[in-house]
């Protein structure tokens, strides 16, 4: 399955098939006008706002997690981002709010 090389959302008909781009393919959220993804900032977010959706994460904890996959994502791997340096979840932390999704 393909997944948003910004955010990690898998892009399939229900969560809309995303954009190719020249970085890869990117879902319509993480989008800008430009064609390319948005800021850092603007993702980090985001992703911020929906972990903090799963139950048990708080507002600390959906930070570290959203850290923790914006980095191993594509995108953020070639291009870096001072806003993804910090602390991350650890694996186990980050297995046990995937779970949940
Ligand atoms: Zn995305």
């Amino acid at each position: 399955m393909k997944t948003c090389i910004s955010c990690g959302m898998p892009l399939d008909e229900q969560h809309g098939l995303g954009t190719e781009t020249a970085d890869g393919q990117v879902c319509q959220y993480c989008l800008g006008e430009d064609g390319h993804p948005k800021s850092c900032e603007v993702i980090f977010e985001g992703g911020m706002q929906f972990f903090m959706t799963v139950e048990g994460v708080d507002k600390a904890m959906a930070e570290k997690i959203t850290r923790k996959n914006m980095n191993s994502l594509p995108y953020w791997q070639m291009h870096g981002a001072d806003c993804l340096k910090g602390e991350q979840a650890s694996d186990e932390e980050f297995g046990a709010v995937l779970a949940k999704l």
